[in-house]
């Protein structure tokens, strides 16, 4: 029998007050990718995702953690996630993680993306970064897929580690997980992005999961920088890093950081979301 740890289910009622913050969340993303370009800094991407959160009604959820005073990470080509965002100027080719999320009500949502910027002067380097970011978003509606079907939360890991084998040669960082989110950003359980021995908490009803692969180009050994805050790569390769909120309810599954639900991202999976009634 499969472990049963009832602090992390949430009521239907409690679903229902995580589908906003999941929108906003989303709607910060967008924003994002609408200015994202060479010449623009990190900062005003997080200048665009404050303004967007703030005017929706909602609150930067990592100005809530402690001593972090941005709306989102900004995480550059080796930088594999926690970049904080400031006066870096983006650059032709770069590879830019966005982690960003919003808290509407006291609930939360979190979602992460992966840009890659046009550079004709290096199209191998770009096809290589556009590769790799591709692998991860693959990976993780793959690890939302088997969520939908799955009995045990570590079924996810499996899907995630077996797509990114069947892709070629990368890395997954084992250093930092996915994780429970709920009234807290951060809760329990995590959700691993790899193999793990045993089952894991029981996927039903009221477990709502943020998944977040991150996968690299090269080793998946990461290192904190000395701003204790960016985790890059130790051998330097790139790293990808894709994530959503998903919600488990009664009539199915609802990635709440994707306006669709997840439908175009589940559509070639054979899941098809329903939104939490
Ligand atoms: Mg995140
Ligand atoms: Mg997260």
């Amino acid at each position: 029998m499969a472990l049963r740890r009832p602090g992390i289910y949430k009521s239907p009622d409690e679903l229902r007050l995580m589908v906003r913050p999941g929108v906003l969340t989303a709607e910060a993303l967008d924003a994002v990718a609408a200015v994202i370009r060479p010449g623009v800094t990190t900062g005003d991407l997080d200048a665009v995702a404050e303004r967007t959160i703030r005017e929706g009604g909602g609150v930067p959820n990592f100005m809530l953690v402690p001593s972090y005073r941005h709306t989102i990470c900004a995480s550059v080509n080796d930088e594999v996630v926690h970049g904080i965002p400031g006066d870096r100027v983006l650059r032709s080719g770069d590879l830019v993680s966005v982690d960003c999320g919003a808290e509407v009500d006291g609930w939360n949502g979190d979602s992460a993306r992966t840009f890659v910027l046009d550079d004709p002067d290096r199209p191998e380097i770009v096809a290589d970064r556009r590769f790799l970011a591709e692998v991860t978003e693959e990976a993780l509606w793959r690890g939302i897929a088997a969520l939908a079907g799955a009995r045990g939360l570590n079924e996810v890991g499996d899907a995630v580690e077996d797509h990114v084998e069947s892709r070629g040669d990368f890395g997954i960082v084992e250093d930092y997980t996915g994780h429970g989110i709920g009234r807290s950003m951060h809760e329990e359980p995590p959700v691993f992005n790899y193999r793990v021995r045993g089952r894991g908490p029981a996927v039903r009803p009221g477990l709502v999961v943020a998944i977040e692969p991150m996968v690299t180009l090269g080793r998946a050994d990461t290192v904190t920088r000395d701003d204790d805050w960016t985790v890059a790569t130790v051998d330097g390769s790139d790293a990808a890093h894709w994530e959503h909120s998903v919600a488990v309810h009664a009539g199915g599954i609802w990635v709440t950081t994707a306006h669709d639900g997840g439908a175009a991202g589940l559509a070639a999976l054979g899941v098809v979301p329903v939104p939490i009634a």
